[in-house]
């Protein structure tokens, strides 16, 4: 599959998070069409737009990781495709027990090496306004236990790889499988974009992967202990995350 030729090169542009990379349209220095990548994207299965990625970026493709369910089937799809693929995860300090043994339990089952991202200097997991900061300003807590570490994972690749799903809430019902990710200056992938929840179950159950414990005791979503719950069945997919205020989103994904 290759990218359109535009007739005139685009100025490259900095990068989101400041490191001067090149903007869209190009991809390793290939220029493309960005609307027609995504289109042709969206028309493929997940496991195929997981492959086409792979082969796309290569080595400068990251899969980021959740231990949540779309997490365990990512992680299955993309070892499947590449076993050689690099995963990651921020560790805000204050996830779950049962995030890690998940964690452990798709290393072991696939000899995956998932890369720590966390303690960024400066940030509130580094300092004593940790405790605080949630308390005072859950904005600034988001953005320094997650987003910003974020940043430092992504910052020397050019796609990363989410499991959110257009199902998951009204502010990822229109998300592409495929396109410029602003927030963080680069590519990225949504391949379970058009997934429901039975289709997830369905792929953990056939192939027998390893999940997240919590997803049976009642937590549709599952992020940092303070602010995930477990939610009545129904409630939506992301109940229990930050329940009682108006906040659905860290920073990561919108
Ligand atoms: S989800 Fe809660 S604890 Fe985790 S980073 Fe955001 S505000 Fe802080």
């Amino acid at each position: 599959m290759s990218g359109t030729v535009l007739p005139t090169p685009m100025p490259a542009v900095a990068h989101a998070n400041g490191n001067g990379r090149a903007a869209p349209p190009t991809i390793k220095g290939e220029l493309v069409d960005p609307a027609e990548l995504a289109a042709e994207v969206d028309g493929l299965s997940a496991a195929d737009a997981v492959a086409w990625a792979v082969e796309r970026f290569q080595r400068d493709l990251r899969f980021a990781v959740s231990f949540q369910k779309t997490s365990s089937v990512i992680v299955d799809m993309a070892y499947r495709i590449a076993p050689d693929a690099r995963f990651f995860y921020v560790d805000t300090g204050v996830l779950f027990p049962e995030t890690y043994e998940t964690r452990d339990a798709l290393a072991d089952r696939y000899g995956i090496e998932f890369k720590r991202i966390a303690d960024l200097p400066g940030t509130a997991q580094a300092g004593e306004r940790a405790a605080n900061l949630l308390r005072l300003d859950p904005d600034a807590c988001c953005a320094d236990r997650k987003v910003e570490l974020m940043r430092t994972a992504l910052d020397e690749v050019s796609c990363w790889v989410s499991g959110i799903r257009r199902v998951d809430s009204q502010t990822r019902a229109d998300a592409p499988k495929f396109g410029w990710d602003e927030r963080f200056g680069l590519w990225k992938l949504n391949p379970l974009a058009d997934w429901d929840e039975k289709q997830v179950w369905n792929y953990i159950k056939d192939h027998h992967v390893p999940y997240n414990p919590l997803h049976d005791q009642g937590y549709p979503s599952i992020g940092c202990m303070p602010c995930t719950t477990a939610a009545p069945n129904g409630a939506g997919e992301r109940a229990g995350r930050w329940a009682g205020t108006d906040r659905t989103e860290c920073g990561i994904n919108g």
